[in-house]
């Protein structure tokens, strides 16, 4: 009848050991295993036999042997469960994940609880670690983080060139000028525009000049250093922020880059296209009182450099 009745129970144990969705596993203070459920066997293709009584990170090297025993020694000692996110690691046994929604994922996405397992004496001689399958809600929150990465790029981002667009722009030579405002730094703002572009467009017609556009913009990528700050301000107008470069230097790189403009020349379908820049630059200046003055200043000579007949620098006074 005692065998019956622990039979029974064996019975209804295994059933639910076997039908329920998680990961359960049993280890002793060996990190030997004791139980190994369906779950187990269904991700591992390691049957319970093969495994019983072996060593845990004998058969998974992927586990961090010395992290997960420091992990469960509270459970043993202080009889407190301890629970592990993806997020914090991705998971314990690296399963592969054999669903189609998920296939975007190179292995399942794992939440762990080990808990204590007391025996009579309320000694805990063993500990039961769940396996929770999280893949669906990882994927989707890193889907989503990297949707917002790209919205957040997207929302920066001149279309057409690839560079800042205005607004952005704008929010960076502000948040700059506070900073040059504080520190006094020798900073310096370039604005530029292509010179008699109208023509361009009249004569080549409007994606032409779409074309001059984006050849300029790769042109100033190239010519500035990674820690300025370039942007599209309007049309064929473009604005740079060369932050701790002293205005000799400015002076320089302007230079260079109205005369790579003057080399280039755009194929368009066969048409070969050149055009030229002006250039009006403003060095930092602690009496401007807002950004906009700076930019002011930089726009002032920008127009006299094409009234004084176009493609050259002009550095404010
Ligand atoms: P200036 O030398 O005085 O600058 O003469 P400009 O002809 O270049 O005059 P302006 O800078 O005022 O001309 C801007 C022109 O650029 C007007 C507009 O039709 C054209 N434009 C603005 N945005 C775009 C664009 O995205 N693509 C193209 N193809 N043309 C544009
Ligand atoms: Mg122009
Ligand atoms: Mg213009």
């Amino acid at each position: 009848m005692a065998v019956d009745k622990s039979l029974a129970e064996m019975h209804w144990k295994h059933d639910l050991l076997g039908s329920i969705e998680v990961g359960i596993v049993v280890l002793d203070k060996e990190f030997n295993v004791h139980v190994w459920n369906q779950f187990m066997e269904n991700h591992s293709s390691i049957v319970p036999s093969m495994i019983q009584g072996q060593n845990v990170f004998e058969f998974f090297p992927e586990i961090d042997k010395g992290w997960f025993t420091r992990k469960a020694a509270p459970v043993f000692s202080l009889k407190s469960p301890v629970f592990v996110i993806w997020e914090q690691r991705p998971y314990l046994f690296r399963f592969g994940c054999n669903r189609p929604i998920t296939s975007k994922a190179e292995h399942m996405y794992q939440n762990i609880t080990i808990f204590p397992l007391a025996s009579l004496t309320g000694e805990v001689e063993q500990i039961c670690v769940v396996i929770y399958d999280v893949t669906d809600e990882a994927v989707s929150r890193m889907g989503m983080q990297s949707l917002n990465i790209q919205l957040q790029e997207i929302s920066r981002v001149d279309g057409l060139t690839g560079l800042y667009n205005r607004r952005y722009w704008n929010e960076q030579f502000d948040l700059h000028f506070k900073r040059a405002k504080r520190s006094d730094s020798d900073s310096a703002l370039i604005i530029l525009d292509i010179d008699h572009f109208k023509k361009v467009n009249d004569t080549y017609g409007h994606p032409a000049g779409d074309q001059v556009i984006q050849a300029l913009a790769q042109i100033i990528k190239k010519t500035i250093r990674e820690t300025d700050i370039a942007g599209r301000y309007g049309g064929e107008e473009f604005a740079i922020i060369l932050p701790d470069t002293p205005v000799a230097n400015v002076e320089f790189v302007s230079e260079r880059l109205r005369r790579l403009v003057e080399k280039c020349v755009v194929d368009y379908g066969g048409v070969n296209i050149s055009f030229t820049i002006s250039i009006g630059i403003a060095g930092f200046d602690s009496t401007h009182e807002t950004s906009a003055q700076w930019l002011e200043s930089a726009d002032k000579v920008l127009y006299q450099a094409k009234a004084a007949g176009r493609n050259r620098v002009i550095l404010a006074e």
